[in-house]
């Protein structure tokens, strides 16, 4: 077995090790088609039951009912931040967004390009994004109410949705999908590019209410239309099979090794908590969100001597801690404990942090 380390990037991010291992068991025969995922036809038997597996796993474990599609779409989070406004805007009704950091941001920037009009119905910004805007006023009017539930780059994170007032909410989940429980009936669409919590780069995972196809207009091209993907069982082109394959053996095991959705938030609890808990009880970490606003997979915090900063990260990496460099666009420290970071490399991280303090402190 390689040296592995334990790895608390931002994304692309840890997966779960028995589905790495899983992948290279049966990398050169796969269910024994003689051929490997990266060779079958995606017309095939074997490619149909993956896809399947994924959708229907998806479905059973967000506990989604059948008025909901899950589809799979190239181009990332990001092409989703343009699909959105193009496909389920409608005449003469604004865009509602809320901005809570870098994504969000984004996600606005885009729906602007395109002409909509779009109201900023809360924001953060006033304080570098550090908390979530929980008063939010939905007039009724929007088309649809935009939010990012986790701020994989500011560490916060929604703890309660907010409520549209029977507008659809859309929800970009990228950094919190299959992390924990919750109520789908609100939405209109979720999506979330898989890279974070349930697999590799490559996809956008994309839940959609089936009458929200209905918006869709008929003159867009093709790629570009949600109702292309969702009569097609997204496969009206090639999809990227090895990146669907990957997802639903990490949805599997979400469901079958772990227990489930309700199981896996109560890990993530318990794994933020070991975090959270060293840094509030010190004075030489500080915590960089708001606490009732700080997120569950993405822990942000400074040293409370920033010059430190460069020595913790480097220190941490020869103790085979990686990923711990705060996202480029506001510095500091970052410890990403998707699902498939362990409790047991959560422990160490906090071993390693206690221990960095009793020689630095
Ligand atoms: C990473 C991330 C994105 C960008 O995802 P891409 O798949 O690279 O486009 C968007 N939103 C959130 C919340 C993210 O964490």
């Amino acid at each position: 077995m390689t040296n592995r380390i334990n790895n608390f990037n931002a994304g692309p991010a840890a997966l779960p090790l028995p589905v790495l291992e899983q992948i290279r068991e049966e990398f050169l025969d796969l269910n024994g088609s003689g051929m490997s995922i990266l060779e079958i036809s995606h017309r095939s038997k074997w490619f149909d039951k993956i896809i399947n597996e994924a959708i229907e796993r998806t479905k059973r474990l967000l506990k989604l009912g059948d008025d909901f599609q899950v589809l799979f779409i190239q181009g990332g989070a990001s092409l989703q931040f343009c699909m959105i406004p193009m496909n389920l805007s409608l005449e003469n009704k604004p865009v509602d967004y809320i901005n809570t950091g870098t994504w969000s941001t984004k996600a606005i920037k885009e729906a602007e390009a395109q002409g909509k009009d779009v109201r900023a119905l809360a924001s953060s910004e006033d304080r570098n994004f550090a908390y979530i805007p929980y008063d939010v006023k939905e007039d009724g009017r929007a088309a649809y109410l935009h939010f990012t539930s986790n701020n994989t780059i500011k560490g916060t994170q929604w703890t309660k949705f907010p409520d549209a007032g029977g507008v659809p909410l859309i929800c970009d989940m990228s950094s919190d999908i299959m992390s924990r429980p919750f109520d789908a009936s609100p939405f209109g669409l979720i999506y979330a590019g898989a890279q974070k919590n349930i697999g590799p780069s490559g996809t956008a995972m994309v839940i959609i209410r089936k009458d929200m196809l209905d918006r869709v207009p008929s003159g867009l091209p093709s790629m570009l239309k949600y109702s292309t993907f969702a009569e097609k069982n997204s496969m009206f082109n090639t999809p990227p099979c090895f990146v669907i394959y990957t997802i639903s053996l990490v949805l599997r095991w979400i469901e079958e090794t772990i227990g489930g959705i309700d199981r896996m938030d109560q890990i993530n609890r318990e794994k933020a908590a070991l975090l959270y808990k060293l840094i509030d009880s010190s004075g030489f970490y500080k915590g960089t969100a708001d606490k009732d606003s700080r997120s569950l997979m993405n822990i942000t915090f400074r040293l409370a001597d920033e010059g430190l900063e460069k020595k913790f990260i480097a220190e941490a990496l020869e103790h085979g801690f990686g990923g711990l460099k705060g996202h480029r666009s506001v510095g500091g420290c970052r410890a990403s404990i998707y699902n498939a970071t362990g409790i047991v490399q959560v422990k160490a991280l906090k071993n390693f942090m206690a221990d960095f303090e009793k020689r630095e402190g």
